[in-house]
């Protein structure tokens, strides 16, 4: 101990000359300069004091204020001044992988050094940290997973929760265990970062913890609701460019009578907007005064038009677009590289920010182009507040982010675009003033703006809890149900009780509502447990292959492409995948494995073209397989030469067998009626199959059942994407026979 004890200080010595080497060199100055003009310079000392004296602090701050990149730094920096940097271990819990990457690599350049030396990260399947790590930024789910193994945090001196506004599940249930653990543990400091100023509600959850605020600067910001838009951009608007020139007309009487017309015309926008309303989470009266229209056909015109007046018309700036999602995104890129109306293209910066961008990009994000070039990000809500990027003068707000939803009552999760909340409208519409004052337009009336919601719904009120009740009763939190009864906001008990009767639908629960075996299998794979039941089985009957590119395309998405224009085109280049054997996974199977050989001949991107299959989703579901196979070693459930893991891949029977057990109980039963095919499920009664499946086409199904993997509400139920099974693979592969639940399930479908 003594030896140990002596490494340790001269350890703690070395890092603290080095630290200090860095900040008076060249480089050091400048950044230390940079970093230095962030308004968290300015309550340093106060922030180091509140946590050096409370066990728990809430700090507040305006995003880019520099929460994320200096409040972890400043710890690790005082703790190595008062030679204890080799002693000091802080963790720092980000809600996005992109962003634990991101963060840590930032401040490993902001103190002269490569990421994995004093700062690292660790995010699922992927890390990057050495033996001297002593900053650490991991996803929240990292953080979780390791109070499995280590239930006090043996060693950690500082825990960071950073985005705690955000109220993603994962955060809010890491606040209860960790409020749990605190009693355990005086010595250890919990410092909670929020960007929005409501930081009681937490410092209230933690018995009246201390409150910092740093203030910010940011310059004005003028607001553009969607009357205001189509006033500015006016000619180019479609379809609103018949009264365009208003403006030319001589007569005053004229001018007025043109006035008019379009003022008639942007109130039957809102009207139009009434109808198609997307209307789903809102109360009733929401309903009746909220209006929108179609967000997929209006939406991406209306921001291509406002992009062409900002290149056209206004002042030099970078452009930030809030879209909803890595799709979209794709989409509007394509859109706008063909659109001459933006300008010469060498003067126009395209770029993507979302949650799966490459880290090359990523740096273009951050980066000032050059004079004369006009850089426009379109981004998802990734750049809302965990990414800034200060050179933004315009953003341009759909209103709408995809966030899950999970209505109880009937049991679906969705991915949905929907309402944002007034809270994030006003976090984009600020992301336009870090330089100067700035402009942002929201595609949306102001009368929408007036009935969103205030803040938007706590995760862990709107998501299945599947995962989280396997976490809890892994980390032996006891009682579910009382549990959850200690979180910030506790969810409904109806979605607790859907939670734990799904988890003993499909054998990870006992009847107990203790883990089984399978349950504790799942609770260490950090996917869904339908997928990881999938990959357990998929390991299990030697059949990996197949079961990794399904279970990589159901958790991004599908690489089929369906573009508006040649919708039935598209269809039929996906039904050859199929080859009559009435399963949408393995259609899936037979893309990835032609693009694989494709690839191998370089011809990826032709037969991507061809087949009408997106080169992109084909790519990331690789890299997905990838990780899937590294983590199915990690966790001992195939042995590192693969001998025998793909011995029964071939056998399609099996794969269907395997694709049931991950599935159950999503079931449909087949009733071939005379020209059509007749879908029942249990809790929906009649459901209906979309059109992009390859089961959708159909007359005639010769399997007695489907099973499914999501499931839609519109106005029917529809199932996305579906498996044809026997009856003997439902009988063996569905759910948990010991339970009697397939018994009866059967009475009720047959
Ligand atoms: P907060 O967490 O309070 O929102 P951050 O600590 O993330 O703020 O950011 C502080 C400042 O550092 C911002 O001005 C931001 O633009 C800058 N910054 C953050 N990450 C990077 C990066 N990777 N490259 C360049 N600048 C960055
Ligand atoms: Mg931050």
């Amino acid at each position: 101990n003594v030896v140990m004890e002596r490494i340790q200080r001269r350890k703690s010595l070395q890092l603290r000359n080095q630290q200090a080497a860095w900040q008076e060199s060249n480089d050091g100055q400048s950044m230390m300069e940079f970093r230095r003009s962030l308004p968290a310079q300015k309550e340093r000392q106060s922030l180091l004091e509140a946590i050096s004296q409370n066990q728990v602090v809430v700090v507040s701050g305006e995003t880019g204020c520099g929460k994320t990149t200096q409040l972890p730094q400043y710890i690790l920096e005082s703790e190595i001044e008062a030679a204890r940097g080799a002693t000091c271990s802080i963790i720092c819990t980000q809600p996005r992988r992109i962003s634990a990457i991101s963060v840590s690599e930032r401040v490993a350049a902001e103190r002269g050094e490569k990421i994995g030396e004093s700062v690292g990260y660790k995010v699922r399947l992927e890390g990057m940290r050495g033996r001297d790590t002593r900053l650490l930024f991991c996803t929240t789910g990292v953080l979780l997973r390791r109070l499995l193994v280590d239930r006090s945090l043996k060693g950690v001196t500082h825990v960071i929760v950073d985005e705690i506004h955000e109220r993603g599940m994962n955060e809010d249930f890491l606040l209860i265990v960790l409020k749990d653990l605190l009693p355990r543990r005086p010595e250890l400091r919990l410092v909670l970062m929020s960007a929005t100023l409501n930081a009681e509600m937490f410092s209230s959850y933690f018995g009246g913890a201390p409150m910092i605020h740093i203030p910010g600067f940011t310059y004005p910001v003028r607001s553009r609701f969607l009357e205001d838009i189509l006033e500015v951009t006016g000619h180019r608007l479609t379809p609103y460019n018949q009264i365009d020139d208003y403006g030319q007309e001589k007569s005053w009487k004229m001018q007025k009578q043109a006035l008019r017309k379009r003022k008639s015309q942007i109130a039957s926008v809102v009207e139009d907007a009434v109808k198609a309303a997307d209307l789903r989470d809102y109360s009733p009266q929401t309903r009746d005064s909220l209006s929108c229209w179609n967000p997929d056909s209006i939406g991406f015109n209306l921001i291509e038009n406002v992009l062409c007046h900002i290149c056209q018309k206004e002042r030099d700036g970078a452009v930030l677009v809030f879209m909803t999602g890595w799709d979209d995104i794709n989409t509007l890129k394509d859109q706008l590289q063909s659109n001459p109306l933006l300008g010469d293209p060498s003067k126009v910066l395209l770029l993507a920010c979302h949650g799966s961008m490459a880290s090359s990009e990523q740096k273009l994000i951050f980066d000032k182009p050059e004079p004369g070039v006009r850089k426009i990000v379109l981004a998802t809500n990734l750049a809302e507040t965990s990414i800034t990027i200060n050179d933004v003068v315009f953003v341009v707000d759909c209103g709408k982010a995809k966030e899950t939803s999970y209505d109880a009552l009937n049991n679906t999760p969705c991915l949905l675009p929907t309402w944002i909340s007034k809270a994030s409208a006003r976090q984009r519409r600020g992301r336009a003033g870090r330089v100067q004052s700035g402009e942002c337009f929201h595609l949306y009336p102001q009368c929408v703006y007036n009935v969103f919601a205030d803040y938007q719904l706590p995760e862990l009120l709107r998501t299945p809890l599947q995962s989280l009740c396997l976490q809890i009763k892994s980390l032996r939190l006891g009682s579910i149900s009382e549990f959850l009864s200690r979180a910030l906001q506790s969810p409904e008990s109806l979605s607790v009780q859907n939670a734990i009767e799904y988890l003993k639908v499909i054998g990870a629960f006992d009847q107990n509502e203790e883990l089984t075996v399978l349950g504790k299998h799942l609770s260490m794979l950090p996917v869904e447990p339908k997928l990881g039941k999938m990959l357990i089985f998929g390991a299990i009957f030697n059949c990996l292959d197949p079961i990794l590119t399904i279970v990589a395309g159901l958790s991004v998405r599908d690489p089929f492409m369906t573009p508006f224009d040649k919708k039935d085109l598209a269809e039929s280049a996906k039904l050859q995948f199929s080859c009559r054997d009435y399963s949408d996974h393995l259609a899936i199977v037979r893309a990835y494995d032609g693009w694989r050989d494709a690839e191998r001949d370089r011809n990826g991107y032709d037969y991507c073209w061809r087949n009408f299959l997106s080169a992109q989703t084909l790519k990331a579901l690789d890299s997905l397989r990838r990780q899937f196979l590294f983590l199915l070693k990690d966790t001992g459930l195939i042995d590192e030469n693969m001998t025998t893991c793909n011995k029964w891949s071939r056998d399609e029977n099996l794969v269907r067998a395997i694709i049931c057990a991950g599935l159950y109980p999503g079931v449909s039963s087949v009733v071939n009626k005379e020209k059509s095919v007749s879908l029942k499920t249990m809790e929906d009664g009649q459901v209906m199959l979309y059109s992009s499946s390859v089961n959708g086409k159909e007359a005639k199904i010769p399997f007695p059942w489907l099973v499914f993997n999501e499931k839609v509400k519109v106005n029917s139920v529809f199932l996305r994407d579906s498996t044809a099974i026997s009856d003997s693979i439902l009988l063996l592969f569905g759910g948990n026979i010991q339970q009697g639940g397939l018994v009866s399930s059967f009475a009720l479908l047959i």
